[in-house]
C-alpha cells in the first residue's frame, strides 16, 4: 500500500471510532482530503486509493490542480479565505465553498456560477471563538447572511464551517447549536439540505465528531506534513 492508502485506512478507522464513541451512526461523517501544498500527482495517488473529495485553500493552486486532473471525477472544495477578485475562478471550478463569510462574496459567486453547472454548495464560515481573526462571519451577522444566500440563484446553502483556536472543543458545540438556532428561525432552511457542519482537522477531529461534525477537513494526517506554510 502507498503511504496515502495506509493513512487513509487509519483515518477512516479513527473517524469510525469517533462516531462510535459519540453514539452516532457510522458513515455520517464525510472526509475531505485537504491537498493544499501537495502536487497534483499526490491527489492522483489519493484518488487511486479511493478518495475523491479534495479541499484547497489557495485559489490559483486549486484551479491549477483541478485543470491538471480534469480527467478524474474529483469533487473540489474551496476552504480558504476568499477575496472578491478571485470569486470567478472559484465559481467556475469548485463544487463547494466552505468559507463564505460576507454577502458581497456570496453575490459575486452567485452571479459568476456558470448556468450549466449545478448550484455551488455553500457553507458559511463562522468566527465562533476568535474576535481577533478576520475570517468568518460574526455570529450576530449570521442570520442576515444566511437569508441573503438563500435568496441568491446559483448557490445552495448547505451548512456552517469553523476553524476554532487549537484546543477549544467548546467551539464545535457552539457551531452545532448555531445551526439549530438558524434552522429554528429561518423558515427557508430545511434540516436535510442545511445539513453540513464542516469542522474538525487532523488534530481535533474526535472532538468535532463528538459535537456533531458531518465533514472533517484533513490534510496532515493523510498527506503528511506540508513542506511550506499553510495559509495566511
Ligand atoms: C489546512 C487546512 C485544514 C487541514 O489541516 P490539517 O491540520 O493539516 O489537517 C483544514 N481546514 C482548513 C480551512 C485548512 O486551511
Amino acid at each position: 500500500m502507498s503511504d496515502f492508502a495506509t493513512n487513509l485506512k487509519n483515518l477512516r478507522e479513527r473517524i469510525a471510532r469517533a462516531e462510535q464513541a459519540a453514539g452516532r451512526p457510522s458513515g455520517q461523517v464525510r472526509l475531505l482530503a485537504v491537498s493544499k501544498t501537495h502536487p497534483a500527482a499526490a491527489v492522483r495517488q489519493a484518488f487511486a486509493a479511493g478518495q475523491a473529495a479534495f479541499g484547497e485553500n489557495y485559489v490559483q493552486e486549486g484551479v491549477a490542480k483541478a485543470r491538471e486532473l480534469a480527467d478524474l471525477p474529483l469533487e473540489w472544495h474551496f476552504i480558504g479565505p476568499l477575496q472578491s477578485n478571485k470569486t470567478r475562478e472559484v465559481a467556475e471550478t469548485f463544487a463547494w465553498v466552505h468559507s463564505v463569510d460576507r454577502e458581497k462574496i456570496a453575490r459575486r459567486l452567485a452571479g459568476q456560477r456558470p448556468p450549466h453547472l449545478p448550484p455551488l454548495q455553500v457553507c458559511l464560515q463562522v468566527n465562533i471563538d476568535d474576535e481577533a481573526s478576520k475570517s468568518g462571519c460574526a455570529p450576530a451577522e449570521l442570520p442576515g447572511l444566511a437569508r441573503a444566500v438563500l435568496a441568491l440563484p446559483g448557490l445552495e446553502l448547505r451548512g456552517l464551517m469553523c476553524i476554532p483556536r487549537p484546543g477549544n472543543a467548546a467551539a464545535f458545540a457552539a457551531l452545532a447549536q448555531t445551526r439549530q438556532d438558524l434552522l429554528a428561525s429561518i423558515p427557508g432552511l430545511s434540516p436535510d439540505r442545511f445539513d453540513t457542519l464542516s469542522m474538525g482537522m487532523s488534530d481535533d477531529l474526535e472532538a468535532a465528531i463528538a459535537a456533531g461534525s458531518t465533514l472533517v477537513r484533513v490534510g496532515t494526517a493523510l498527506f503528511g506534513a506540508r513542506s511550506y506554510p499553510a495559509g495566511p
